[in-house]
């Protein structure tokens, strides 16, 4: 049987992760900050699934972690995820995503030199590029929590050149009903869900008109298992290779509203119900980047399955039923 560790499993990717190697037979070791209450969908895959104690920021419980799974598979999904708070604690995001990665990498050179590394990279290494994005595009970051992947991105190939096997997905943004809930897709499906039990607090949202490619975080945890199979490492983007505004991500989910409760929301101008909050405006905003796919679909087989109307819909109804808050 093989074995995997997971860290940041109780994160969107972790968990739809955890079932999906769980579903392949793996072991699976999953790194958690703390003892907190075992998450719903573990249920299930509990008998997989093992919690240990860790924090990215802390070599000697990474290398417990380590010992105690003896992994085949490395997955780094923990992070610190968010663009705006890697504005307000740039050095916290570094010492999690820079140094939680080097002393992983670290630690897999000294203890077993043969496990494989997935490394969680963003689009957002990119920056503002007008068009499609390939695993050979300037990496051109605008915020510490981009420059940050970037920097882990580069460890990843320098540890690469001294043999250990360490691979890193290039991943546009994917959503589910296990979204942050302070990320914007979240954000829009709750605030649609509450304005349907008749809440009429108008939503505060930045730029409407940024746009995103937006996938399913299910579809891509199945290309991070895969790109840890072939006999030598490669780095891969994922994404749809399609983008849609915020303002066309609500005007979808007040669409969606209709189809599920029947009757929807009497919406005739969308500035009745957002506001724009000059606040939530992003130094360094990225406009319109989508990804380039051929690669991976052409090594790996690998292409989204949910389509961005499917993807919105299941996330309002998860939070109409109020289950995935
Ligand atoms: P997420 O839901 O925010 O999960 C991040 C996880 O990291 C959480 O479980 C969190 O633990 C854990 N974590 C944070 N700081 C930690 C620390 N110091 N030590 C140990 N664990 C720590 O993120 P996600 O959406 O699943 O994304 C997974 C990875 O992919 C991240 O690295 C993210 O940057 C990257 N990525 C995501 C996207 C996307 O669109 N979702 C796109 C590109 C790349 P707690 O539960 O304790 O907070």
């Amino acid at each position: 049987m093989k074995t995997a560790l997971v860290t940041g499993i109780q994160g969107q990717d972790g968990s739809y992760l955890a079932e999906h190697l769980a579903g392949l037979g793996y072991k699976v070791y999953g790194l958690v900050r703390s003892d907190v209450e075992r998450p719903s969908w573990l249920a299930p895959i509990a008998h997989r699934v093992e919690l240990v104690r860790g924090d990215m920021r802390d070599e000697t419980s990474l290398d417990s972690a380590f010992q105690k799974a003896r992994p085949d598979e490395v997955y780094n999904l923990a992070g610190q995820t968010s663009i705006p708070t890697s504005w307000q604690i740039p050095d916290e995001t570094f010492d999690v995503n820079v140094g939680g990665l080097a002393r992983l990498l670290q630690i897999i050179e000294r203890r077993r030199p043969q496990t494989r590394l997935y490394q969680a990279s963003s689009a957002d290494m990119f920056g503002n590029v007008d068009g499609h994005c390939h695993e050979l595009t300037p990496l051109r970051p605008t915020s510490p929590y981009g420059i940050s992947k970037m920097a882990a991105h580069r460890l990843c190939e320098a540890y690469r050149r001294r043999g250990i096997y360490a691979v890193s997905g290039i991943l546009f943004n994917h959503e589910s009903p296990r979204r942050r809930p302070e990320m914007v897709t979240r954000k829009i499906t709750r605030a649609v869900a509450a304005w349907a039990r008749g809440d009429r607090t108008r939503l505060k949202l930045g730029d409407l008109g940024a746009r995103r490619d937006w996938g399913f975080a299910g579809d891509y945890v199945k290309a991070m298992h895969a790109m840890l199979q072939p006999p030598a490492p490669k780095d891969y983007v994922l994404g749809t290779g399609k983008s849609h505004s915020v303002a066309d991500f609500l005007t979808q989910a007040l669409a969606a509203l209709r189809t599920l409760n029947g009757k929807g929301l009497a919406v005739t101008r969308l500035e009745e119900w957002v506001e724009v909050d000059p606040r939530l405006m992003r130094v360094g905003e990225i406009y319109d980047a989508r990804a380039d796919a051929a690669q991976a679909r052409r090594d790996l087989g690998w292409k989204p399955n949910l389509e961005f109307p499917a993807l919105v819909r299941m996330m309002l109804q998860a939070d109409l039923k109020g289950v995935a808050s």
